[in-house]
Protein backbone atom coordinates (compact mmCIF):
# COMPACT_ATOMS: atom_id res chain seq x y z
CA UNK A 1 0.00 0.00 0.00
CA UNK A 2 1.18 3.51 -0.55
CA UNK A 3 0.99 5.02 3.08
CA UNK A 4 1.11 8.74 3.49
CA UNK A 5 2.57 9.66 7.41
CA UNK A 6 1.59 13.79 8.46
CA UNK A 7 4.91 14.59 10.75
CA UNK A 8 7.90 13.63 11.94
CA UNK A 9 7.61 13.40 15.23
CA UNK A 10 8.12 10.00 17.53
CA UNK A 11 4.78 8.02 16.69
CA UNK A 12 4.88 8.95 12.75
CA UNK A 13 9.02 7.60 12.68
CA UNK A 14 7.82 4.94 14.43
CA UNK A 15 4.89 3.79 12.21
CA UNK A 16 6.90 4.52 9.23
CA UNK A 17 9.40 2.20 10.06
CA UNK A 18 7.17 -0.76 10.76
CA UNK A 19 4.96 -0.27 7.79
CA UNK A 20 8.04 -0.34 5.86
CA UNK A 21 8.61 -3.18 7.45
CA UNK A 22 5.83 -5.12 6.14
CA UNK A 23 6.68 -4.05 2.56
CA UNK A 24 4.26 -0.76 2.54
CA UNK A 25 5.27 2.19 0.05
CA UNK A 26 6.09 5.11 3.00
CA UNK A 27 6.55 8.56 2.72
CA UNK A 28 6.64 10.93 5.17
CA UNK A 29 5.64 14.71 5.20
CA UNK A 30 7.18 17.02 7.98
CA UNK A 31 6.29 20.61 8.40
CA UNK A 32 10.06 21.71 9.96
CA UNK A 33 12.88 20.40 8.22
CA UNK A 34 14.05 17.71 10.65
CA UNK A 35 12.80 14.65 12.74
CA UNK A 36 11.99 13.90 15.88
CA UNK A 37 9.26 17.08 16.82
CA UNK A 38 8.97 17.62 20.07
CA UNK A 39 12.34 15.95 20.78
CA UNK A 40 14.46 17.91 19.13
CA UNK A 41 18.03 19.21 19.70
CA UNK A 42 20.34 22.63 19.70
CA UNK A 43 23.83 22.28 18.87
CA UNK A 44 25.84 25.11 18.88
CA UNK A 45 29.75 26.11 18.34
CA UNK A 46 30.01 25.03 22.11
CA UNK A 47 27.06 23.86 23.83
CA UNK A 48 24.16 20.65 23.00
CA UNK A 49 20.96 20.77 24.39
CA UNK A 50 18.14 18.31 24.25
CA UNK A 51 15.07 20.78 23.71
CA UNK A 52 12.82 18.43 24.69
CA UNK A 53 12.71 15.01 26.33
CA UNK A 54 15.08 14.48 28.82
CA UNK A 55 14.10 11.26 30.73
CA UNK A 56 13.74 7.71 28.66
CA UNK A 57 11.40 5.15 30.41
CA UNK A 58 10.03 2.00 29.36
CA UNK A 59 12.73 1.40 27.33
CA UNK A 60 11.27 -2.56 26.17
CA UNK A 61 8.45 -0.89 24.25
CA UNK A 62 11.28 0.73 22.20
CA UNK A 63 12.87 -2.32 22.12
CA UNK A 64 9.62 -3.87 20.87
CA UNK A 65 9.46 -1.80 17.70
CA UNK A 66 13.40 -2.08 16.79
CA UNK A 67 12.85 -6.26 17.07
CA UNK A 68 9.85 -6.02 15.16
CA UNK A 69 12.31 -4.33 12.46
CA UNK A 70 15.28 -6.47 12.44
CA UNK A 71 16.99 -4.15 15.26
CA UNK A 72 17.19 -3.96 19.23
CA UNK A 73 17.71 -0.67 21.38
CA UNK A 74 21.41 -2.91 22.63
CA UNK A 75 22.48 -2.37 18.99
CA UNK A 76 20.90 1.03 18.25
CA UNK A 77 21.06 3.27 21.55
CA UNK A 78 23.78 3.35 24.44
CA UNK A 79 21.26 3.67 27.83
CA UNK A 80 22.71 5.01 30.68
CA UNK A 81 21.13 4.42 34.02
CA UNK A 82 22.22 7.19 36.66
CA UNK A 83 23.64 6.39 39.85
CA UNK A 84 20.65 9.47 41.44
CA UNK A 85 17.77 9.34 39.28
CA UNK A 86 17.14 13.16 40.15
CA UNK A 87 18.36 15.68 42.92
CA UNK A 88 15.71 17.82 44.41
CA UNK A 89 16.08 20.63 46.27
CA UNK A 90 13.56 21.71 48.97
CA UNK A 91 12.83 25.59 50.21
CA UNK A 92 14.14 24.73 53.59
CA UNK A 93 17.66 23.90 52.15
CA UNK A 94 16.54 20.06 52.14
CA UNK A 95 18.38 18.47 50.02
CA UNK A 96 17.08 14.67 48.73
CA UNK A 97 18.88 12.83 46.56
CA UNK A 98 16.44 10.09 44.99
CA UNK A 99 19.42 6.92 44.31
CA UNK A 100 18.39 4.23 41.64
CA UNK A 101 19.20 1.88 44.87
CA UNK A 102 16.72 1.56 47.07
CA UNK A 103 18.55 1.62 50.19
CA UNK A 104 20.91 4.69 50.10
CA UNK A 105 17.09 6.31 49.23
CA UNK A 106 15.77 4.97 52.47
CA UNK A 107 18.75 6.12 54.43
CA UNK A 108 18.67 9.91 52.89
CA UNK A 109 14.52 9.37 53.62
CA UNK A 110 15.55 8.61 57.17
CA UNK A 111 17.55 11.52 57.87
CA UNK A 112 14.38 14.01 56.61
CA UNK A 113 11.12 11.97 57.05
CA UNK A 114 12.01 8.96 59.53
CA UNK A 115 8.05 8.35 60.25
CA UNK A 116 7.83 7.86 56.45
CA UNK A 117 10.50 5.11 55.94
CA UNK A 118 7.67 2.33 55.41
CA UNK A 119 5.13 4.46 53.67
CA UNK A 120 7.61 4.71 51.17
CA UNK A 121 7.83 1.56 50.65
CA UNK A 122 4.36 0.61 50.71
CA UNK A 123 3.50 3.49 47.89
CA UNK A 124 6.19 1.58 46.01
CA UNK A 125 4.04 -1.89 45.97
CA UNK A 126 0.72 0.44 45.56
CA UNK A 127 2.62 1.98 42.18
CA UNK A 128 3.61 -1.34 41.46
CA UNK A 129 0.65 -3.34 41.77
CA UNK A 130 -1.58 0.05 39.76
CA UNK A 131 0.96 -0.58 36.62
CA UNK A 132 0.08 -4.34 36.71
CA UNK A 133 -3.78 -3.41 36.28
CA UNK A 134 -3.21 -0.46 34.35
CA UNK A 135 -0.54 -1.26 31.62
CA UNK A 136 -1.87 -4.19 29.90
CA UNK A 137 -5.55 -2.44 29.91
CA UNK A 138 -4.90 1.13 29.14
CA UNK A 139 -1.46 1.37 27.56
CA UNK A 140 -0.83 -1.48 25.79
CA UNK A 141 -3.44 -2.15 23.82
CA UNK A 142 -5.27 0.07 21.15
CA UNK A 143 -8.82 -0.44 23.47
CA UNK A 144 -10.53 -0.20 19.81
CA UNK A 145 -13.31 -2.58 19.90
CA UNK A 146 -15.00 -5.52 22.28
CA UNK A 147 -12.09 -7.91 20.76
CA UNK A 148 -9.44 -5.72 22.48
CA UNK A 149 -11.37 -5.76 25.77
CA UNK A 150 -11.28 -10.18 25.71
CA UNK A 151 -8.52 -10.48 27.76
CA UNK A 152 -8.82 -8.15 30.58
CA UNK A 153 -9.31 -8.06 34.13
CA UNK A 154 -12.65 -5.99 34.96
CA UNK A 155 -11.96 -6.89 38.58
CA UNK A 156 -8.55 -5.16 38.83
CA UNK A 157 -10.12 -2.15 37.45
CA UNK A 158 -11.81 -1.51 40.91
CA UNK A 159 -8.26 -1.45 41.99
CA UNK A 160 -6.89 1.29 40.07
CA UNK A 161 -7.80 4.16 42.65
CA UNK A 162 -9.41 6.33 39.92
CA UNK A 163 -11.90 7.70 42.59
CA UNK A 164 -9.62 9.89 44.17
CA UNK A 165 -6.82 12.11 43.19
CA UNK A 166 -2.77 11.99 42.96
CA UNK A 167 -2.34 14.55 46.08
CA UNK A 168 -5.53 12.90 48.25
CA UNK A 169 -3.83 9.91 48.01
CA UNK A 170 -0.13 10.79 48.55
CA UNK A 171 -1.75 13.26 51.45
CA UNK A 172 -3.26 10.47 52.68
CA UNK A 173 0.16 8.43 52.57
CA UNK A 174 3.24 10.49 54.40
CA UNK A 175 3.35 12.95 57.09
CA UNK A 176 6.09 14.84 55.02
CA UNK A 177 5.19 17.87 53.12
CA UNK A 178 8.58 17.06 51.28
CA UNK A 179 7.57 13.60 50.45
CA UNK A 180 4.21 14.53 49.61
CA UNK A 181 5.30 16.85 47.02
CA UNK A 182 7.59 14.62 45.78
CA UNK A 183 5.38 12.21 45.27
CA UNK A 184 2.96 14.46 43.45
CA UNK A 185 5.89 15.87 40.71
CA UNK A 186 5.47 12.72 39.18
CA UNK A 187 2.44 13.55 37.87
CA UNK A 188 3.42 16.52 35.97
CA UNK A 189 5.27 13.54 33.78
CA UNK A 190 2.29 13.58 31.42
CA UNK A 191 1.43 17.31 31.50
CA UNK A 192 -1.30 16.70 34.81
CA UNK A 193 -2.13 18.40 37.98
CA UNK A 194 -2.17 16.42 41.00
CA UNK A 195 -4.77 18.09 42.38
CA UNK A 196 -7.35 17.30 39.78
CA UNK A 197 -5.47 13.49 37.89
CA UNK A 198 -7.11 10.29 39.25
CA UNK A 199 -5.29 8.39 41.62
CA UNK A 200 -4.24 6.10 38.96
CA UNK A 201 -1.09 8.29 37.80
CA UNK A 202 0.41 6.95 41.03
CA UNK A 203 1.70 4.40 38.56
CA UNK A 204 4.21 6.86 37.38
CA UNK A 205 6.60 6.75 40.35
CA UNK A 206 6.80 2.87 39.41
CA UNK A 207 7.81 3.60 35.77
CA UNK A 208 10.74 5.67 36.66
CA UNK A 209 11.56 4.01 40.35
CA UNK A 210 10.68 0.79 39.55
CA UNK A 211 11.41 0.22 35.67
CA UNK A 212 14.52 3.00 36.15
CA UNK A 213 14.58 6.17 34.44
CA UNK A 214 17.43 6.28 31.71
CA UNK A 215 19.42 8.67 29.70
CA UNK A 216 20.73 7.91 26.16
CA UNK A 217 24.23 8.48 25.47
CA UNK A 218 24.94 11.04 22.88
CA UNK A 219 21.48 12.68 24.47
CA UNK A 220 17.70 11.69 24.02
CA UNK A 221 17.67 13.14 20.20
CA UNK A 222 19.67 10.11 19.27
CA UNK A 223 16.71 8.04 19.75
CA UNK A 224 14.89 10.50 16.81
CA UNK A 225 18.65 9.83 15.06
CA UNK A 226 17.97 5.99 14.75
CA UNK A 227 14.73 5.83 13.65
CA UNK A 228 15.40 8.07 10.84
CA UNK A 229 18.25 6.09 10.29
CA UNK A 230 16.40 2.99 10.48
CA UNK A 231 13.47 4.00 8.31
CA UNK A 232 15.66 4.92 5.80
CA UNK A 233 17.33 2.23 5.47
CA UNK A 234 13.79 0.26 5.03
CA UNK A 235 12.99 2.73 2.30
CA UNK A 236 10.63 5.33 3.77
CA UNK A 237 10.81 8.75 1.62
CA UNK A 238 11.11 11.72 4.07
CA UNK A 239 9.43 15.09 2.55
CA UNK A 240 10.67 18.19 5.08
CA UNK A 241 9.22 21.49 4.85
CA UNK A 242 5.80 20.21 3.49
CA UNK A 243 3.07 21.22 5.43
CA UNK A 244 -0.03 19.00 5.39
CA UNK A 245 -3.38 21.37 4.88
CA UNK A 246 -5.58 18.82 3.66
CA UNK A 247 -6.48 15.05 4.13
CA UNK A 248 -8.78 14.27 1.12
CA UNK A 249 -12.03 11.37 1.58
CA UNK A 250 -13.85 10.23 -1.25
CA UNK A 251 -16.68 7.50 -0.68
CA UNK A 252 -15.73 7.48 3.05
CA UNK A 253 -12.08 6.91 2.28
CA UNK A 254 -9.09 8.55 2.88
CA UNK A 255 -7.69 9.18 -1.14
CA UNK A 256 -4.99 11.82 -1.20
CA UNK A 257 -3.29 14.23 1.05
CA UNK A 258 -2.73 17.99 0.08
CA UNK A 259 0.34 20.25 0.93
CA UNK A 260 0.31 24.10 1.37
CA UNK A 261 2.29 24.26 -2.19
CA UNK A 262 -0.89 22.81 -3.62
CA UNK A 263 0.36 19.04 -4.55
CA UNK A 264 -1.85 16.34 -4.02
CA UNK A 265 -0.44 12.97 -3.47
CA UNK A 266 -2.57 10.36 -3.77
CA UNK A 267 -2.87 7.65 -0.58
CA UNK A 268 -3.92 4.23 0.15
CA UNK A 269 -4.08 5.01 4.08
CA UNK A 270 -3.18 8.33 5.93
CA UNK A 271 -1.22 8.15 9.28
CA UNK A 272 -1.58 11.51 11.44
CA UNK A 273 1.47 12.22 13.59
CA UNK A 274 0.10 15.46 13.67
CA UNK A 275 -1.63 16.94 16.91
CA UNK A 276 -5.05 15.17 16.67
CA UNK A 277 -7.16 18.06 17.34
CA UNK A 278 -5.42 20.12 14.84
CA UNK A 279 -5.92 17.23 12.45
CA UNK A 280 -9.32 17.05 13.18
CA UNK A 281 -10.44 20.67 13.58
CA UNK A 282 -7.93 21.49 10.61
CA UNK A 283 -6.82 18.97 8.20
CA UNK A 284 -10.24 17.25 8.26
CA UNK A 285 -12.30 20.39 8.51
CA UNK A 286 -13.73 20.03 5.22
CA UNK A 287 -15.06 16.48 5.84
CA UNK A 288 -16.80 16.08 9.46
CA UNK A 289 -19.71 17.94 10.83
CA UNK A 290 -19.28 20.56 12.91
CA UNK A 291 -20.50 18.88 16.34
CA UNK A 292 -17.25 16.80 15.90
CA UNK A 293 -15.17 19.49 15.29
CA UNK A 294 -16.31 21.63 18.06
CA UNK A 295 -16.30 18.05 20.01
CA UNK A 296 -12.63 17.88 19.00
CA UNK A 297 -11.58 21.44 20.45
CA UNK A 298 -13.31 20.87 24.07
CA UNK A 299 -10.39 17.97 24.20
CA UNK A 300 -8.52 19.43 26.90
CA UNK A 301 -4.76 20.05 26.24
CA UNK A 302 -2.49 19.10 28.42
CA UNK A 303 0.14 21.49 30.01
CA UNK A 304 2.73 23.38 27.79
CA UNK A 305 6.40 24.19 29.32
CA UNK A 306 8.55 27.34 29.39
CA UNK A 307 11.93 25.99 28.61
CA UNK A 308 15.29 28.23 29.02
CA UNK A 309 18.34 26.78 27.41
CA UNK A 310 22.12 28.49 29.02
CA UNK A 311 24.99 28.00 27.98
CA UNK A 312 27.34 29.33 31.04
CA UNK A 313 31.24 29.49 31.58
CA UNK A 314 31.38 27.56 34.85
CA UNK A 315 30.06 24.42 36.98
CA UNK A 316 28.11 24.68 39.81
CA UNK A 317 28.71 22.08 42.04
CA UNK A 318 25.24 21.31 43.98
CA UNK A 319 23.75 20.25 39.87
CA UNK A 320 24.08 16.50 38.98
CA UNK A 321 22.31 15.44 35.90
CA UNK A 322 18.55 15.67 36.77
CA UNK A 323 17.70 18.60 39.12
CA UNK A 324 14.45 20.00 40.66
CA UNK A 325 14.39 23.15 43.21
CA UNK A 326 10.90 22.80 44.16
CA UNK A 327 8.45 26.19 44.92
CA UNK A 328 7.11 26.67 48.31
CA UNK A 329 3.28 26.34 47.55
CA UNK A 330 2.67 23.59 45.27
CA UNK A 331 -1.23 23.99 45.58
CA UNK A 332 -0.98 27.60 44.75
CA UNK A 333 1.55 27.02 41.44
CA UNK A 334 -0.70 24.56 40.03
CA UNK A 335 -4.00 26.64 40.49
CA UNK A 336 -2.05 28.96 38.89
CA UNK A 337 -1.13 26.94 35.85
CA UNK A 338 -4.10 24.65 35.47
CA UNK A 339 -6.94 26.96 37.13
CA UNK A 340 -5.46 30.82 36.36
CA UNK A 341 -3.86 29.43 33.18
CA UNK A 342 -0.90 31.96 34.02
CA UNK A 343 2.52 30.97 34.94
CA UNK A 344 3.67 30.37 38.95
CA UNK A 345 5.22 33.21 40.23
CA UNK A 346 6.92 30.95 42.55
CA UNK A 347 7.78 27.98 40.35
CA UNK A 348 9.12 24.69 40.68
CA UNK A 349 12.12 24.91 38.43
CA UNK A 350 13.50 21.42 37.00
CA UNK A 351 16.90 21.55 35.50
CA UNK A 352 18.91 18.58 33.13
CA UNK A 353 22.75 19.44 32.93
CA UNK A 354 23.58 17.08 30.52
CA UNK A 355 27.23 18.25 30.39
CA UNK A 356 27.43 16.69 33.95
CA UNK A 357 27.27 12.95 32.20
CA UNK A 358 28.49 13.66 28.23
CA UNK A 359 31.56 15.82 27.80
CA UNK A 360 30.73 17.33 24.86
CA UNK A 361 27.55 18.63 26.12
CA UNK A 362 29.57 21.72 27.22
CA UNK A 363 33.23 23.42 26.66
CA UNK A 364 35.79 22.80 29.27
CA UNK A 365 34.34 24.29 33.08
CA UNK A 366 30.76 24.99 31.59
CA UNK A 367 27.47 23.63 31.67
CA UNK A 368 24.40 23.49 29.44
CA UNK A 369 21.43 24.04 31.48
CA UNK A 370 18.13 23.11 29.95
CA UNK A 371 15.31 24.73 32.44
CA UNK A 372 12.17 23.65 32.26
CA UNK A 373 9.15 25.20 34.35
CA UNK A 374 5.70 23.80 33.89
CA UNK A 375 3.54 26.44 31.97
CA UNK A 376 -0.68 26.83 31.08
CA UNK A 377 -1.75 25.39 27.49
CA UNK A 378 -2.01 29.01 25.46
CA UNK A 379 -5.09 30.84 26.65
CA UNK A 380 -6.37 34.60 26.52
CA UNK A 381 -5.08 34.97 29.72
CA UNK A 382 -1.43 35.28 28.93
CA UNK A 383 0.73 37.35 26.28
CA UNK A 384 3.93 35.41 25.21
CA UNK A 385 5.04 37.85 23.20
CA UNK A 386 5.15 40.06 26.34
CA UNK A 387 6.17 37.77 28.91
CA UNK A 388 8.94 35.34 27.61
CA UNK A 389 11.49 38.54 28.82
CA UNK A 390 10.04 38.44 31.93
CA UNK A 391 9.23 35.45 32.83
CA UNK A 392 13.19 34.75 31.86
CA UNK A 393 14.32 37.11 34.46
CA UNK A 394 12.20 35.42 37.30
CA UNK A 395 13.37 32.08 36.78
CA UNK A 396 17.29 33.11 36.38
CA UNK A 397 16.38 35.35 39.84
CA UNK A 398 14.79 32.33 41.18
CA UNK A 399 17.69 29.94 40.93
CA UNK A 400 20.04 32.70 41.81
CA UNK A 401 17.99 32.69 44.93
CA UNK A 402 18.64 29.37 45.12
CA UNK A 403 21.99 28.56 44.98
CA UNK A 404 23.36 29.12 41.80
CA UNK A 405 25.23 32.17 42.75
CA UNK A 406 25.41 34.84 39.77
CA UNK A 407 24.11 32.93 37.20
CA UNK A 408 22.89 35.58 35.30
CA UNK A 409 26.76 36.73 34.89
CA UNK A 410 27.96 33.36 33.36
CA UNK A 411 25.55 32.98 30.47
CA UNK A 412 27.36 33.01 27.56
CA UNK A 413 24.45 31.00 25.45
CA UNK A 414 20.92 31.69 25.77
CA UNK A 415 17.38 30.51 24.29
CA UNK A 416 14.29 30.51 25.43
CA UNK A 417 11.08 28.01 24.18
CA UNK A 418 7.73 29.13 24.97
CA UNK A 419 4.13 27.76 24.63
CA UNK A 420 3.86 29.99 21.64
CA UNK A 421 6.96 28.33 19.90
CA UNK A 422 5.46 25.05 20.97
CA UNK A 423 2.62 25.52 19.11
CA UNK A 424 3.85 27.61 15.90
CA UNK A 425 6.59 24.70 15.18
CA UNK A 426 5.01 21.99 15.72
CA UNK A 427 0.98 22.10 15.66
CA UNK A 428 0.60 20.78 19.09
CA UNK A 429 -2.91 21.92 20.56
CA UNK A 430 -2.42 25.14 22.37
CA UNK A 431 1.27 24.52 22.91
CA UNK A 432 1.18 21.24 25.07
CA UNK A 433 3.85 19.54 25.25
CA UNK A 434 2.37 16.21 26.04
CA UNK A 435 -0.77 16.09 24.06
CA UNK A 436 -4.02 15.31 25.88
CA UNK A 437 -4.64 16.19 29.45
CA UNK A 438 -5.35 13.23 31.72
CA UNK A 439 -6.90 15.31 34.81
CA UNK A 440 -10.14 13.69 34.69
CA UNK A 441 -11.14 9.81 35.52
CA UNK A 442 -12.49 9.73 31.17
CA UNK A 443 -9.41 10.83 29.62
CA UNK A 444 -7.95 7.52 28.99
CA UNK A 445 -11.19 6.72 27.32
CA UNK A 446 -12.10 9.76 25.03
CA UNK A 447 -8.21 10.16 23.97
CA UNK A 448 -8.80 10.25 19.87
CA UNK A 449 -7.91 6.12 19.09
CA UNK A 450 -5.19 5.02 16.73
CA UNK A 451 -7.67 4.33 14.19
CA UNK A 452 -10.23 6.99 13.32
CA UNK A 453 -13.84 6.22 13.26
CA UNK A 454 -15.87 7.29 10.31
CA UNK A 455 -13.03 7.53 7.40
CA UNK A 456 -11.93 4.35 6.44
CA UNK A 457 -8.25 3.97 6.07
CA UNK A 458 -7.15 6.85 8.56
CA UNK A 459 -5.09 6.09 11.38
CA UNK A 460 -3.78 8.70 14.17
CA UNK A 461 -0.24 8.00 16.61
CA UNK A 462 1.60 10.48 18.73
CA UNK A 463 1.20 12.04 22.22
CA UNK A 464 -2.43 13.24 21.73
CA UNK A 465 -3.76 9.69 20.97
CA UNK A 466 -3.98 6.83 22.74
CA UNK A 467 -2.44 5.81 24.93
CA UNK A 468 -1.18 9.17 25.89
CA UNK A 469 2.10 11.44 26.10
CA UNK A 470 6.19 10.75 26.26
CA UNK A 471 8.30 8.90 24.25
CA UNK A 472 7.27 5.44 25.35
CA UNK A 473 3.60 6.11 24.58
CA UNK A 474 3.65 7.88 21.42
CA UNK A 475 5.61 4.67 20.48
CA UNK A 476 3.42 2.23 21.53
CA UNK A 477 0.37 4.41 19.67
CA UNK A 478 2.07 3.60 16.72
CA UNK A 479 2.58 -0.61 17.39
CA UNK A 480 -1.26 0.06 17.70
CA UNK A 481 -1.91 1.87 14.89
CA UNK A 482 0.14 -0.83 12.59
CA UNK A 483 -2.13 -3.57 14.55
CA UNK A 484 -4.91 -2.16 13.77
CA UNK A 485 -4.11 -2.02 10.56
CA UNK A 486 -3.25 -5.53 10.02
CA UNK A 487 -6.48 -6.15 11.45
CA UNK A 488 -8.49 -3.82 9.40
CA UNK A 489 -6.98 -3.05 5.86
C1 LIG B 1 10.11 20.37 26.90
C2 LIG B 1 9.62 18.96 26.80
C3 LIG B 1 10.04 18.01 27.72
C4 LIG B 1 9.60 16.69 27.62
N1 LIG B 1 10.11 15.76 28.48
C5 LIG B 1 9.83 14.45 28.26
C6 LIG B 1 10.57 13.44 28.94
O1 LIG B 1 11.49 13.73 29.73
N2 LIG B 1 10.25 12.13 28.69
C7 LIG B 1 9.28 11.79 27.79
O2 LIG B 1 9.03 10.59 27.60
N3 LIG B 1 8.59 12.73 27.12
C8 LIG B 1 8.85 14.04 27.30
N4 LIG B 1 8.23 15.00 26.56
C9 LIG B 1 7.10 14.62 25.69
C10 LIG B 1 7.56 13.98 24.38
O3 LIG B 1 8.55 14.77 23.78
C11 LIG B 1 6.37 13.89 23.44
O4 LIG B 1 5.27 13.26 24.07
C12 LIG B 1 6.69 13.11 22.17
O5 LIG B 1 7.95 13.46 21.64
C13 LIG B 1 5.58 13.42 21.18
O6 LIG B 1 5.75 12.72 19.99
P1 LIG B 1 4.62 12.75 18.89
O7 LIG B 1 4.69 11.46 18.16
O8 LIG B 1 3.32 13.13 19.49
O9 LIG B 1 5.09 13.86 17.85
P2 LIG B 1 5.34 15.42 17.96
O10 LIG B 1 6.58 15.66 18.70
O11 LIG B 1 4.13 16.15 18.35
O12 LIG B 1 5.66 15.71 16.42
C14 LIG B 1 4.66 15.89 15.47
C15 LIG B 1 5.35 16.28 14.18
O13 LIG B 1 4.36 16.54 13.19
C16 LIG B 1 4.72 17.72 12.48
N5 LIG B 1 3.48 18.29 11.93
C17 LIG B 1 2.42 18.75 12.64
N6 LIG B 1 1.44 19.16 11.79
C18 LIG B 1 1.90 18.92 10.55
C19 LIG B 1 1.33 19.11 9.26
N7 LIG B 1 0.10 19.59 9.11
N8 LIG B 1 2.06 18.79 8.17
C20 LIG B 1 3.33 18.27 8.31
N9 LIG B 1 3.91 18.07 9.52
C21 LIG B 1 3.20 18.38 10.62
C22 LIG B 1 5.39 18.59 13.51
O14 LIG B 1 6.22 19.57 12.93
C23 LIG B 1 6.17 17.55 14.32
O15 LIG B 1 7.46 17.33 13.77
C24 LIG B 1 8.66 16.33 26.61
C25 LIG B 1 8.26 17.28 25.68
C26 LIG B 1 8.75 18.57 25.75
C27 LIG B 1 8.36 19.56 24.69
Amino acid sequence: MKISIIGAGIGGLSAACLLARKGHSVTIFERNDNVGGKMNQIQTDEFRFDTGPSLFTMPYILDELYLQCGTSIEQELELEPLDINCRYFFQDGTIFNNYTDLNLTLDEISNFAPNDVGAFLQFLDYAEDLSHKTTPAFVRNPLYDFSDLKDLNFFSFLGIDAFTTVSKRVDKTFESDKLRQFFKRFATYNGSSPYQAPATLNVIPHIELGEGGYYVKGGLYKIAESLLNLASSLGVQFLYNAHVEKINISDGSVSSVELTNGEIVISDLVIANSDATETISKLLKAHLPEKKLQASKRIEPSCSGFVLMLGIDTKYEQLIHHNIFFSDDYKREFDQIFVDKVMPDDPTIYIANTSYSDDGHAPNGGSNLFILVNAPYLSEHYDWEYYEEVYTKLVIKTLERRGLHHLSEHIVYKKCITPLDFYQKYRSNKGSIYGTSSNSKMAAFVRPRNKFRGIEGLYMVGGSTHPGGGIPLSIQSALNAVELIDRYE
